[in-house]
């Protein structure tokens, strides 16, 4: 079985090449025009017919066709990829003042079932492969002629339930010799696994760790995410708390306002007694329409919210939306949007 070159580290492909053509220089070359978004080894203009027809009975290069991109009021970008099996992820494109950032998915679904996202609708199909994962980055970078310098990894999927792919597709995007982005500009986003915070926690990558909390205690967070089920508030601020003694690295919190659920005051105030002296910032995020059963939290309530949350010595952040109109904003993901469109079913 021929396996995707992209999914090989950098490090491994050295091996490759010393191995099959005492040549550990080729792996420079051939890592550099895979990051460009190559899509076949005769592309590949420094290296002989031979060694590319050689290359490509050992390897295939993936690729990720374009099914459909929508563009927003505010720019953002979605598209609709259809992967090599005819299964379909989205990615999101997005500008901000320090450049364009990318929010990609790590699965084809999800099976966390947070009732607030429609990308745990129908459940996981599969986890994406490292190569698939590095894929969003290139080809969106590619189609749109930009150079993308921020990931976020809050598409569809959960990260840590993926997690080997997940680790050698941040060591690949990370790599020099590659797509080159800095740990310190990438966010990967879980909804609370705990036995995957204390792994990757060992893993020395200085990315930004964000836990999509939602709820300041077990009781509302059992109703919307459940996760916390099997990994309780306690136990899940236990494994924050770990990572920080070990990173260092200031931890981010992401709180999804959904109206009368979770957006008084009083839980302001627990919130605030459970992060109290934590390194972390809380990022507000006004529920997006997903699933249609949760109402936003209104404005003034949200802004009441951040002022205890300032006031009782967090740091706290009200997100700015981008995308929602073209359902790109958190949550708002599907994995099969384009076959339930076309079997003619309401998506
Ligand atoms: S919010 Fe994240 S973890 Fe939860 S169901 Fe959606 S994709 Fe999965």
């Amino acid at each position: 079985m021929k396996q995707n070159i992209k999914n090989l580290l950098y490090t491994e492909l050295e091996e490759y090449f010393v191995q099959k053509y005492r040549q550990k220089f080729r792996a420079k070359q051939v890592f550099k025009w895979l990051s460009l978004g190559v899509t076949s080894f005769a592309q590949m203009t420094d290296i002989s017919k031979k060694m590319a027809e050689e290359l490509s009975e050992d390897f295939f290069i993936s690729d990720l066709k374009i099914l459909r991109k929508e563009t927003s009021k505010d720019k953002t970008v979605k598209f609709l990829y259809e992967l090599s099996d005819g299964n379909t992820i989205e990615s999101v494109l997005m500008q901000y003042k320090h450049g364009m950032s990318i929010c990609i998915s790590t699965q084809v679904g999800c099976n966390m079932g947070c009732t607030f996202c429609a990308s745990t609708v129908g459940g996981k199909v599969r986890d994406l492969e490292a190569g698939e994962i590095l894929d969003q980055v290139i080809f969106t970078a590619k189609a749109e002629g930009v150079r993308i310098s921020n990931i976020v990894l809050m598409g569809i999927g959960e990260p840590l339930d993926n997690y080997d792919n997940v680790i050698r597709f941040l060591k690949n995007v990370n790599d020099e010799h590659g797509v080159n982005i800095g740990y310190r500009h990438i966010s990967l986003s879980t909804c609370g696994l705990v036995d995957g915070i204390d792994r990757l926690a060992q893993e020395n990558m200085p990315l930004t760790l964000s836990i999509s909390l939602h709820a300041p205690n077990d009781g509302i967070r059992n109703k919307t995410m459940p996760v916390s089920k099997k990994y309780p508030y306690h136990e899940l601020l236990g494994a924050v708390k770990r990572y920080l003694a070990k990173t260092g690295r200031r931890v981010s919190f992401e709180y999804t306002l959904i109206k009368d659920v979770n957006d008084r005051p009083e839980h302001a105030r627990e919130l605030c007694q459970h992060l109290k002296g934590m390194l972390c910032h809380v990022n507000l995020i006004p529920v997006n329409p997903a699933r249609g059963t949760m109402a936003p939290s209104e404005l003034k309530r949200i802004r009441q919210f951040q002022e205890m949350l300032l006031s009782g010595g967090l740091n706290a952040t009200v997100r700015r939306t981008l995308g929602t109109d073209i359902n790109a904003a958190c949550g708002q993901l599907r994995r099969a949007e384009f076959q339930k469109s076309k079997e003619g079913e309401t998506v």
